[in-house]
């Protein structure tokens, strides 16, 4: 994922980048892999840098965080990067005659990774007694009951 920048015309070069990249994060399963597109224009700006505008889109599996299953997850994102020679003057510099887009992608990939993620919206997760996947099967154990709501449950039942 480099770009030579003898490639970048005064108008701009476009680049169509798809990667796989390891990242590691937590509630990735197992491969730690996420898949990436990268697409966009590079353009040489006036301070003799160059700046990539475009957008980053990602795919890949993640732990649910409530009952362990994997579901998949997509996401998306306009970014704008600047690579300078000067590295206090853009976030990437230009090594030599190239820019590299690898730290461009895994950063931005962590952008996009949410901290945590529910397989559904209403996933009943593990119990908390045996383990069991409350999604696939129920158990028999007694749940305990949330000292917030133990009045309400009592109210409940003196109205059956
Ligand atoms: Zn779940
Ligand atoms: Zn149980």
């Amino acid at each position: 994922m480099k770009v030579d920048i003898h490639q970048i015309s005064d108008s701009g070069l476009s680049i169509d980048y798809e990667v796989r990249e390891n990242v590691s994060s937590s509630y990735l399963a197992k491969d730690d892999e996420v898949s990436a597109r990268l697409a966009g224009m590079v353009s040489p700006d006036s301070s003799a840098g160059y700046v990539f505008s475009g957008n980053l889109e990602i795919n890949c599996i993640l732990v649910c965080d409530k009952c362990l299953n994997e579901a998949a997850y997509s996401s998306y994102s306009d970014i704008s990067e600047k690579f300078s020679k000067d590295v206090s003057e853009g976030r990437w510099s230009i090594n030599g005659d190239e820019l590299d887009f690898t730290e461009v992608i895994r950063a931005n990939i962590c952008a996009l990774l949410p901290m945590k993620i529910l397989c559904t919206d209403n996933c009943q997760g593990l119990c908390p007694m045996c383990g069991k996947n409350l999604n696939e099967e129920q158990c028999e154990c007694e749940k305990p009951i949330d000292p917030r709501f133990a009045h309400l449950s009592s109210f409940f039942k003196e109205e059956v």
